[in-house]
């Protein structure tokens, strides 16, 4: 085991492998208030990359409803109950953000990574905790879903009658979208006993080297996500492949310069913005102020890696939804949960105009700028004055040209009366 630093845990902590950074890391910011779970990003894998016999079951991107949902079945919660077990009570954070090497605080527990140390499994020593899911659990993604949590005094059925309202509901759900987050410290990858995953150094895209693998399925009892599957048909082990050609600038559609993957570009609800951030050479992030996943993550600190605790460092960040109780929040996005939501739920100048740049172009932004607008609204929000500003937002391409122009108030256009129609 190697030490290494992951400053989403703000410590260093045990991997097999030495460290060894990308250049530039494939990122992601999803916004869970805006997705109302239509699954067109999941239909636009499955039609790109996963389509052919042998892969009926492989959801490369899916979305399932949070609490009861998972796919496979349970993946979080089971995950969760073997770390606590390994480390009763221990799992926890002494949350006083400080740099960019601890911004959430320090996590006090252990990871996956950690307890596989001192936690033999029946099948022998591992390199990351896990499990292997049941045929039963891969079988039927969304089973038993859409289901809200919250009942009147513990009653099954009985809802609270008395309306919701924020900051917190009683009854409550919200739709989960994931991706493989090509983690920093892939637990996949550390798992593999072929060596046949590996990370991309341009882009940091995790890939399973489809001659070497032989279907052992470590990667998969070992993925805390659970986003690496098995394909009967090849008997190897398949998984997000990030759209790297779309990544590399290949796809005819953006001239030649880096896009967004299929998932991506294709979200109805305009929740998910992609790009490469760049790294230094201790894993951390460059300070880039105008990139516009940099500034969610690190500077407005909106959007926080899912289960941090797991120790694998991944690149999906989320934009956690205001209306869920925050201890729920805490437990699946770390410590920094409440200040995000609070951020959101109250946004500034800066913040609701880079929030436009969600789905506006397949395109990957690299910079942004803002040019500043009149005054077109105030009101109050829960006690606090919020002004609603009418500014532009400019994103460039990786070429630093214009690829994004929009403004933060959406354009009313009136249908004239010659186009009256009779639908
Ligand atoms: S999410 Fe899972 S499959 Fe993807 S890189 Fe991380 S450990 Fe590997
Ligand atoms: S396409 Fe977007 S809005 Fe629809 S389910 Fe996927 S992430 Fe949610």
């Amino acid at each position: 085991m190697s030490k290494v630093l992951n400053w989403q845990l703000g410590r260093d902590m045990e991997y097999p492998y030495d460290a060894a950074f990308p250049n530039s890391q494939f990122a992601f910011v999803f916004n869970l208030n805006r997705c109302i779970g239509c699954q067109s990003c999941t239909m636009a894998c499955k039609s790109t990359w996963t389509f052919s016999k042998g892969q009926e079951n492989m959801w490369w991107n899916n979305v399932e409803t949070k609490p009861y949902g998972g796919y496979p079945h349970h993946w979080d919660v089971k995950l969760l109950d073997l770390l606590d077990q390994a480390n009763p009570g221990g799992q926890t954070w002494n949350s006083q953000p400080k740099d960019l090497k601890a911004p959430y605080g320090q996590f006090k527990g252990k990871t996956i990574f950690e307890v596989a140390q001192t936690n033999v499994s029946p099948e022998g020593a591992q390199r990351a905790l896990g499990y292997l899911p049941t045929d039963e659990e891969w079988s039927a993604p969304n089973r038993y879903e859409d289901n809200p949590t919250g009942g009147q005094k513990g009653q099954k059925g009985q809802y609270f009658t008395g309306g919701e309202a924020l900051p917190q509901h009683k009854t409550w759900f919200f739709y989960l979208a994931r991706i493989c987050n090509h983690c920093t410290y892939p637990a996949c990858l550390a798992a593999c006993p072929r060596n046949a995953i590996y990370k991309r150094p341009e882009d940091g895209i995790v890939l399973i080297d489809q001659e070497r693998c032989r279907g052992y399925r470590k990667c998969m009892e070992a993925c805390p996500y659970k986003k690496s599957f098995y394909r009967g048909t090849t008997r190897t082990s398949e998984k997000c492949i990030g759209c790297f050609p779309r990544v590399e600038g290949r796809d005819p559609d953006g001239g030649g310069l880096p896009m967004q993957t299929r998932c991506m570009a294709a979200c109805v609800g305009h929740i998910r913005l992609q790009g490469l951030v760049q790294m230094n050479s201790d894993g951390t992030w460059k300070e880039d102020r105008y990139h516009p996943l940099y500034y969610l993550v690190h500077v407005a600190k909106v959007a926080l890696p899912l289960y941090p605790q797991f120790g694998t460092e991944p690149n999906g960040y989320y934009i956690p939804p205001r209306w869920v109780p925050r201890a729920y929040l805490r437990q699946m996005f770390g410590p920094g949960a409440d200040a995000a939501v609070e951020k959101y739920a109250n946004p500034d100048r800066e913040l609701l105009a880079v929030l436009q740049l969600f789905g506006k172009d397949a395109r990957m932004c690299f910079r942004y700028e803002i040019k500043e607008g009149p005054k077109v609204f105030e009101t109050e929000i829960r006690g606090k004055k919020f002004e609603l500003y009418n500014d532009t937002i400019i994103g460039y391409g990786k070429d630093g040209r214009k690829i994004i122009e929009t403004t933060v108030e959406e354009p009313l256009h009136v249908r004239g009366a010659q186009h009256a129609n009779s639908i």
